[in-house]
């Protein structure tokens, strides 16, 4: 089938004609029924449910949450193409709500399941084929778990407590503002309009947003700070005291089903190799033109090239750039040109950014992209169409085990990224274009993985100190050894970036997040230092990665591919990858001309 890519707006007919047409009514009804019938199953479940009634019912949820998933994928896809589209709008928040109401309706399985003793679900589990590690991981916090009583007890005072504390920190940090002279007038502005300025051109503007920010975090650190030590304590109270983990760090990692020691590697590598974004600092200097770059300057823009690709021409380097590695992944990516599954229009009221939508397992994902023809573009839709290419390989399991968890969620999308990438800086002679290139994938490798990782650090060495009473000034002179730590001399630090770590929602509503968008990055970049040194062989293995979807744990899935995740040489494999991409852009003369 031969194809002109024009831009245009996608298709949404293969999930509805439209949302008030019969078809949509037609599954609107249907949920209800099968709902209504599946709650006539809640006195089937007891210790002795014979294993085909047990698969009847989870098989039954399966179709339940299909139809559902159908259904919020067509009212959340119609409102992206369209947000300011009342309609539109109306009907997602109908359906979040029925979304709701209708998970609450089924909860009763999923209770059951989780409270069954072992020797029962031991015997359903060996039975369950592809449900098996979904009904695992359900599982997982059986050890960690209390009495029902207590559950309850903690549940109560969590609304009040924990959840409370953080509601509190949104509540305060949502009210400031910031005060920043732009072209000679004070401006007031929310965080997200100041942090615009840390992005431009102009360097004192740089620094002068930066200390708009720190000077009321600062100044509201005695308040916010306390919030953080008592939440710290509360993390501690309930997860080791009460529910036996071995170390704060051991509850998230147990929610990412990642071992504990593959996350204490993973962060002593990353440690290891903080002189290579040193190096990549210094290098940027010299880019600004300047002898030392401040921390007010990291995310300085580098001049900027003026050559786009038209659109054609990008889908036509991103698809043959996945030929080259393998024909089935670019035949699933030009799938989701041929069923018109792509929106890369730029429009009024569409949503901007860029996303993949796996609706259901053995339908083709729904892509959205804002193309606007700069490299950058082109690798975003490498990005996009390479979560496709995951989900579709992923295509043959349940809609439990269908979407991949969130450690192996980015593998796809980055690597078929670093494929454009790698051609286009092997084929583009014009140095601006590859320099362009290597400047963002450094950036972004930046803040996705060394900044994260030391976030965890942080929060590793927070919480110890904390046990040990630390007050708010200890816990910022800390903060300020861990930044000397990561940047080494390559940065001036002033110092008000001591309040950074008062300024960071995730450690307070959810601690040691951050280390899984480290390890993702570093995880694909790693196996694509395995594909450059491999070639072939590495591909079925990486073909192997994709297709276990969300059906075993992340270390199971690797392992399985041959990759053993406990290893230090393999993060460093990813570092190395960071490596010769610095090594890269250093050979590309320094000019400094607009
Ligand atoms: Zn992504």
């Amino acid at each position: 089938m031969e194809l002109s890519y024009t831009q245009k707006r996608w298709s949404l007919a293969d999930l509805y004609p439209s949302h008030d047409g019969a078809e949509m009514k037609a599954a609107l009804d249907e949920l209800e029924t099968r709902v209504a019938a599946f709650e006539g199953h809640r006195e089937q479940l007891s210790t002795q449910i014979p294993v085909s009634q047990f698969m009847r019912v989870v098989q039954e949820l399966e179709a339940i949450n299909h139809l559902l998933q159908r259904v919020y994928g067509f009212a959340g896809l119609k409102f992206y193409a369209d947000t300011q589209d009342q309609v539109a709008q109306t009907f997602l928040a109908q359906v979040e709500q029925l979304y709701a109401d209708l998970q609450n309706r089924v909860l009763f399985f999923s209770l059951w399941w989780k409270n069954l003793d072992d020797e029962p679900a031991q015997r359903l589990m060996v039975e369950a084929g592809d449900y098996r590690y979904w009904l695992e991981e359900m599982r997982h916090f059986k050890p960690h778990t209390l009495t029902e009583p207590e559950e309850k007890i903690i549940n109560i005072k969590n609304v009040t407590g924990a959840a409370a504390l953080n509601t509190l920190y949104d509540s305060i940090t949502n009210r400031y503002t910031f005060k920043i002279e732009v072209d000679g007038d004070v401006k007031e502005l929310t965080r997200d309009e100041l942090m615009i300025y840390v992005r431009q051109a102009d360097a004192d503007l740089r620094a002068r947003a930066y200390r708009a920010l720190y000077e009321v975090y600062g100044k509201e650190a005695p308040i916010l700070g306390q919030i953080y030590q008592t939440l710290v304590r509360d993390w501690r109270n309930e997860q080791i005291n009460l529910r036996h983990f071995a170390n704060p760090i051991a509850a998230r990692n147990l929610r990412n089903d990642i071992p504990n020691q593959v996350i204490d590697t993973l962060l002593e590598v990353c440690e290891q190799n903080a002189a290579l974004f040193q190096r990549f600092f210094r290098l940027k200097a010299r880019w600004l033109g300047v002898d030392r770059l401040r921390r007010y300057d990291i995310y300085a823009p580098v001049t900027k090239s003026e050559k786009t690709y038209a659109y054609g021409e990008a889908v036509g380097m991103v698809l043959d750039s996945f030929h080259r590695f393998d024909t089935r992944i670019a035949n699933l990516a030009r799938q989701v040109f041929e069923n018109e599954h792509i929106d890369s229009e730029v429009r009024k009221g569409k949503r901007g950014g860029a996303f993949c939508w796996s609706v259901v397992p053995r339908l083709t994902p729904w892509v959205l992209v804002n193309y606007q023809g700069r490299a950058e573009d082109a690798a975003a839709l490498a990005h996009e169409l390479g979560h496709a290419i995951h989900a579709s390989l992923a295509g043959h399991h349940t809609l439990f085990t269908y979407h991949s968890s969130l450690p192996l969620a980015e593998t796809a999308s980055t690597f078929g990224e670093m494929l454009l990438v790698d051609r286009l800086l092997v084929e583009e002679n014009d140095d601006q274009v590859r320099r362009d290139l290597l400047f963002k994938r450094m950036d972004d490798s930046y803040a996705t993985i060394m900044r994260q990782a030391y976030f965890a650090i942080f929060e590793r060495q927070a919480h110890e100190q904390v046990k040990q009473g630390a007050s708010v000034d200890d816990l910022s002179v800390a903060y300020l050894e861990n930044l000397n730590q990561q940047f080494g001399d390559a940065l001036e630090i002033s110092d008000e970036f001591r309040w950074e770590w008062v300024a960071i929602p995730h450690i307070y509503e959810t601690p040691f997040y951050v280390y899984a968008y480290a390890f993702g990055q570093l995880l694909v970049l790693a196996l694509y230092q395995q594909y450059k040194a491999e070639g072939e062989r590495f591909k079925p293995r990486y073909l192997q990665i994709l297709s276990a979807g969300g059906s075993d744990a992340p270390a199971r899935i690797l392992a399985n591919a041959g990759i053993d995740i406990f290893l230090r040489e393999f993060w460093q494999g990813g570092f190395d990858v960071l490596e010769s991409m610095l090594a890269q852009l250093e050979t590309i003369p320094v000019s400094r001309s607009e």
